[in-house]
């Protein structure tokens, strides 16, 4: 195999992984004028940020909101010609749709143009939310920031919700605010999901609060972001190779000098990042430095599993397409994508479920079957006339948002020589998010230029 035009094994870098942490590191390093090469085990880039067809159906791995703060990934887009407008559609509004309250509470998100409206909106209207419910959680949010900036270790340590009722949060707020912000996003429940991570994914926004607006893809994220991200490294002279699994890395006196496919053929490189999902990562690593004490605290780092749903209608579920919160059901955040993600369906709806830990290894006809009964319970009997549905569900691709784990989060640049960490697991500010995703694939790369 001829990787990369006048590449020699002395200054290859070998990225495995086309996720985008992986295709973020190799644009870096092809920029810089690097010999690099993207190993991709799929069929397709893109990873967690991935679209396909399952079975005659368009999917995706899962409902994704592009976040107005985030800096680095709209930087690294921009550098390689990718227009953030032509990629996105930015919502005006979200909602949550619980199924004992009046009327969905709704809230704005045009900071810049509508700024009282949305500091008003901010908890929602006054049916959905009491004005006492309200006022119970702003100690909460106070004193939440306040430690995540001065106690991080030991805010990690407590599950949000034992610090929400260390605060007196009532039980409403808990369930119809705090429930969505959390498992809505990473799936876990408030009894397990860590206080650090909560607030450390908002209080990025707070001195951007003039960019908390929410994005939602014009298409598919292979087709609008990872393959021109694909395209861009190759102008720039990389190569991205998918539909070919790496079977294990090559160590010799104790260097990474290279990776075996699985079909067994094997390629010299001067170095090697590993930009896979969290277990496989943990498994490529174990086979050679499973006594390496540097890595112990990662091998103990748990992984979660994800599940979401995905169908189409003749018509569109929901009147607008905005991401939305099922609080109290198994639906955590999903959206209508017909007239933005998904646009040849009359209708098209992914959600993220929450617990998927109880669902993982369910059949999908259950899955499904309990979706169904959640949608009903928020009024949305539309789902009736669903046309077909897909399943789409993974248990390596996470690190566990929960109490606990922020500290066994490895580092991009490790001991061994030649070997490299990217993915949004490693230790980044953005936890797993695709901004997360970039910075660990900037760091990676950082610590290959500076060898
Ligand atoms: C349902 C869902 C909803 C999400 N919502 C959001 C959101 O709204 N906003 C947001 O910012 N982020 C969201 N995320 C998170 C975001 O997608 C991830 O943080 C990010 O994509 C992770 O990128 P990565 O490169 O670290 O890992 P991945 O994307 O998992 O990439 C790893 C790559 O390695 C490849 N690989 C694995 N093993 C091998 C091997 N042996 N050989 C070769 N290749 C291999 C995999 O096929 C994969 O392509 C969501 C994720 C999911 C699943």
């Amino acid at each position: 195999m001829s990787p990369t035009p006048n590449a020699s094994p002395e200054d290859l870098t070998l990225v495995i992984g086309a996720g985008l942490a992986g295709l973020t590191c190799a644009f870096e390093l092809a920029e810089k004028g690097k010999p690099v090469l993207v190993l991709e085990a799929a069929p397709y880039v893109g990873g967690r940020t991935a679209n396909w067809d399952e079975n005659g159906m368009e999917v995706e791995s899962g409902f994704h909101k592009f976040i107005g703060y985030y800096t680095l990934l709209p930087e690294l887009l921009e550098r390689a010609g990718i227009k953030l407008n032509d990629m996105l559609f930015w919502e005006k509004s979200m909602e949550a749709r619980h199924p004992e309250a009046g009327e969905p509470g709704v809230f704005g998100l045009d900071v810049v143009r509508a700024p009282l409206k949305t500091l008003l909106g901010a908890l929602g209207n006054n049916s959905y939310l009491t004005p006492a419910d309200k006022a119970s959680l702003i100690p909460f949010f106070t004193a939440g920031f306040k430690d995540y900036l001065s106690n991080p270790e030991e805010l990690d340590e407590i599950p949000v919700k034992e610090y929400a009722e260390r605060y007196n949060v009532t039980e409403q707020a808990l369930e119809r605010i705090l429930q969505p912000l959390s498992s809505g996003i990473f799936f876990l429940p408030p009894e397990q999901y860590s206080s650090y991570a909560f607030f450390g994914l908002f209080a990025p926004g707070i001195p951007r609060l003039h960019k908390m607006r929410i994005g939602a893809f014009s298409g598919g994220m292979t087709d609008v972001m990872c393959k021109p991200l694909a395209d861009a490294i190759e102008r720039l002279g990389g190569r991205v190779r998918t539909s070919t699994p790496v079977r294990s890395l090559i160590v010799e006196n104790g260097s990474v000098v290279g990776v075996e496919l699985e079909n067994l053929v094997r390629i010299s490189a001067a170095r090697v990042v590993v930009a896979t999902n969290i277990r496989r990562s943990q498994k490529l690593l174990t086979e050679h430095f499973q006594d390496v004490s540097w890595f112990a605290p990662f091998f103990e780092l748990d992984a979660m599993p994800h599940v979401t749903a995905q169908f189409e209608m003749p018509q569109p579920l929901l009147p607008k397409d905005r991401t939305t919160f099922g609080p109290g059901t198994q639906l955590g955040s999903f959206g209508e994508q017909s007239r933005t993600t998904f646009r040849d369906q009359g209708g098209r709806t992914s959600i993220i479920l929450v617990n998927p830990d109880e669902l993982i290894d369910l059949p999908e006809e259950e899955v499904w079957q309990r979706t169904v009964d959640s949608l009903k319970e928020i009024g949305l009997d539309g789902v009736e006339t669903t046309t077909q549905y897909r399943i789409i569900r993974g248990n390596e691709n996470f690190y566990r948002l929960a109490a606990g784990n922020e500290k066994k989060r490895p580092k991009q640049v490790t001991p061994i020589p030649g070997l490299f960490l990217a993915g949004d697991y490693t230790k980044q500010p953005f936890f797993a998010t695709m901004e997360g995703a970039v910075i660990s694939g900037q760091r990676a790369a950082r610590g290959i230029l500076k060898e």
